[in-house]
């Protein structure tokens, strides 16, 4: 697999390259030169088989030149061992639960496989590898959990203190080992710029083996494109009658729909549903793009004030006018956000997180003005993740996966941290 920068100004790497560096030299985002297109009988055949059997026809199809067909197996096999079901709601509706891995989100998919190739790659490597990560709530645990007790690995997490959930907090402080939590007195959006200039700084990259594990690293953006075929193989609608809708933060999650369809996936549209950070919904209508500092929301993963897959969805998509066709625009406040969680458990007696909730929300009111398309809204993690806000909106308490019960009774470590990137290495270095 030969892989470019969206910048144009560093030259083309191999998979394995592009999972280690994370970042190109240019500050761009790796991108596959080539997506192959898979043939219509594969495509029809999909409906027969297992989501691992689909993940491993992908992932072969796009990575095989560089890992075995049997290594890719037993690497599908390890890594997506959770149910992906589907449940209907409206009669065109469906939500396809990406939260039954380790850390009930669908994080899980990417950050997994992500850990798992690079531990395949490192079998013959000596150096002791760094991988940093900022989280917004959901990433840093998914990709610990990836990486815990593996040798030769260590995971540093920096998460806005304050600015995630309870529970996701003890998801990222409580797992010890090879892992370290920093709890940064910022934004997500500070801890994102102190990682990305971690990577740049030649000090740092002369002494550490740094690696990134954020939605920008493409070993964890490639799996996040077999669910959507896997979903579209179990519908039953025609082609091309299929809608997506994406509840989005940094919009790697979407990218990986564009990348399915890419591989042959018929499908209509793309929804990016997004909270009040809303820079990709108002790009949509007017053209320009304004990234700024985010917004606290309750759907808190998806507060996002500079989408950092925007390069990628240009590079799959094209310009402006290709890129409107293709994507449409929806946002929800708050009190919209709860309103709509509640609505479901009304109607379906089912829960949804709050990002869920927004992704469905979107679909509802695209598919009241086209009767003929069916949906299906990604649900992006388990309810019970935001118990208080579900409690909230629907005042009835969600069943608490075991988990998330055995988290809580954990002792938190974290370090505290300001939000200069100066912090940030001298940690590194000591
Ligand atoms: C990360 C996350 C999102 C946003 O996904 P992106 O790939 O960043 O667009 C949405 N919902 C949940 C629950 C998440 O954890």
């Amino acid at each position: 697999m030969q892989l470019y920068s969206t910048n144009h100004q560093s030259p083309n790497v191999t998979f394995k390259q592009a999972t280690f560096k994370g970042l190109p030299n240019d500050n761009g985002l790796f991108m596959p030169k080539i997506i192959p297109q898979l043939e219509a009988s594969i495509l029809s055949s999909f409906n027969k088989m297992t989501f691992t059997e689909i993940a491993h026809i992908m992932a072969y199809a796009l990575i095989g030149d560089e890992i075995s067909r049997a290594k890719l197996e037993e690497i599908v096999i390890d890594v997506f061992d959770f149910n992906v079901p589907l449940a209907q709601l409206d009669e065109n509706i469906q939500v396809l639960e990406l939260f039954h891995g380790p850390t009930h989100a669908f994080k899980d998919f990417g950050a997994r496989f992500m850990a798992r190739v690079m531990s395949h790659f490192l079998e013959t490597e000596t150096q002791e590898v760094n991988i940093l990560v900022a989280t917004s709530g959901d990433t840093g645990s998914a990709v610990a959990q990836g990486f815990v007790g593996v040798p030769g690995i260590s995971v540093t997490l920096l998460y806005p203190s304050g600015k995630v959930s309870g529970l996701q907090e003890m998801q990222l402080t409580t797992i010890g080992q090879n892992i370290t939590a920093i709890e940064v007195s910022g934004t997500f959006d500070d801890c994102q710029k102190m990682v990305k200039q971690a990577f740049l700084d030649p000090e740092l990259s002369k002494s550490l083996y740094l690696t990134s594990a954020n939605s920008i690293n493409i070993a964890r953006l490639i799996p996040q494109s077999f669910y959507y075929m896997y979903a579209w193989s179990r519908t039953k609608a025609p082609a091309k009658e299929v809608i997506f809708s994406v509840p989005c933060g940094n919009f790697g999650n979407l990218c990986g729909g564009l990348i399915s369809a890419k591989m042959g996936m018929p499908v209509n549209r793309f929804i990016a549903a997004t909270n009040i950070n809303k820079i990709v919904p108002e790009y949509l209508d007017s053209g320009s793009f304004n990234p700024r500092p985010s917004v606290q929301t309750i759907a808190n993963a998806m507060d996002v004030g500079n989408p950092s897959n925007f390069p990628r969805i240009e590079a799959l998509l094209g310009d402006y006018d290709n890129i409107r066709n293709y994507l449409i625009g929806a946002f929800h406040n708050d009190e919209q956000t709860l309103e709509i969680i509640s609505e479901v458990h009304k109607k379906f007696d089912y829960f949804v997180c709050p990002h869920t909730a927004i992704g469905y929300g979107a679909l509802k009111n695209y598919l009241a003005e086209h009767h003929d398309l069916s949906g299906i809204c990604l649900g992006t993690a388990h309810p019970a993740k935001f118990f208080d806000i579900v409690i909230k909106a629907t005042g009835k308490e969600v069943e608490m996966p075991y988990r998330l019960k055995e988290v809580m009774g954990k002792e938190k470590i974290s370090i505290s941290m300001g939000n200069k990137f100066d912090d940030l290495k001298g940690f590194l270095l000591d």
